[in-house]
């Protein structure tokens, strides 16, 4: 069964309303699209944990940092509908710009503290622009719980603070990490890699897994840290930008040596950013 496709936001509430009226729970995947399986293992959660599930798909303006990446993204809409046929859902919202940001929109959610370093650093802007959108589409779905990945982890930490600090009422569930069977997560943006870029990918997981194995074992973070940053650099990735061993939960930089730990990174690849992480212990 193909779910409708709604593009307004007044044909979704009209939905909505009925289905929270008659005391249905309301679970939303919001996406950006370019479908793939890890997407699809949130689908597949909703379904188990709702009475009613929407995906979303936006691409949302607010939270590319760089023009360049916003205008390359991926956007595969029919593609999208056709993997989606399978689960049932019940609703497909695809949003336009003005049905997100009309005229005059001028609010920015902006969450501190879990979102200030990391991805929020190298990309500033970015959770603002994230933190604003899950925030409209929280409330345009009328959804109680909402599905996100641990691929994107500071963004998962960010949102359920975000719910938690502004009673949205929606609880929001995080899902592990999908990977293809070499090891690299599964992303929208892996389309966009050459088949020469693709081949070295998997090195990113590969340098993160074995440095976690290290620090279980007890070696001195730092030292395999470093070691594992020169490690990815000679797979041909053009930078590291961050590698780094954060608490779970607050993504405070551990001092101690505390276990369990998450272990996170963005690395850019002949121009492809990009990230990953896992738990350490
Ligand atoms: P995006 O379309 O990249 O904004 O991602 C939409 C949602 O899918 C976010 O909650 C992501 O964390 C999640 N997601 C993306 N890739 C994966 C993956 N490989 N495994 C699990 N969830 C993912």
């Amino acid at each position: 069964m193909r779910a409708p496709i709604i593009r307004s936001k007044s044909e979704l509430q009209n939905l909505t309303r009925g289905w929270r009226q008659a005391g249905e729970v309301i679970g939303v995947v919001p996406t950006m699209g370019a479908l793939h399986d890890g997407h699809l293992s949130l689908v597949a959660a909703a379904k188990e944990g709702s009475d009613r599930v929407i995906v979303t798909i936006f691409v949302n303006p607010k939270q590319f940092n760089d023009p360049k990446d916003l205008e390359n993204y991926p956007r595969t809409e029919n593609e999208d509908a056709r993997k989606l046929e399978r689960f049932e859902i019940d609703a497909i919202y695809v949003p336009g710009p003005d049905q997100i940001y009309p005229e005059g929109f001028d609010t920015t959610v902006s969450v501190s503290g879990v979102a200030d370093e990391l991805e929020g650093e190298k990309r500033p802007g970015h959770f603002d622009g994230v933190a604003t959108v899950v925030t409209k589409l929280f409330t345009q779905t009328m959804a109680e719980k909402a599905f996100f990945g641990e691929k994107d982890y500071q963004q998962l930490q960010v949102v359920t603070q975000l719910s938690r600090d502004l009673d949205l009422g929606v609880e929001v569930v995080g899902c592990p990490t999908i990977r293809e069977e070499d090891g690299l997560a599964m992303s929208s943006r892996n389309l966009l890699l050459s088949d020469r870029a693709r081949v070295r990918a998997p090195r990113l997981n590969e340098a993160m897994e074995r440095a976690a194995e290290r620090i279980v074992a007890g070696e001195p973070v730092e030292t395999v840290l470093a070691e594992a940053r020169a490690e990815i650099l000679a797979a041909e990735f053009n930078d590291v930008e961050y590698l780094e061993l954060r608490s779970i939960g607050t993504l405070k930089p551990v001092t101690d040596g505390k276990l369990p730990a998450r272990l996170l990174a963005a690395a850019p690849l002949a121009g492809v950013r990009l990230i990953d992480n896992i738990a350490v212990g």
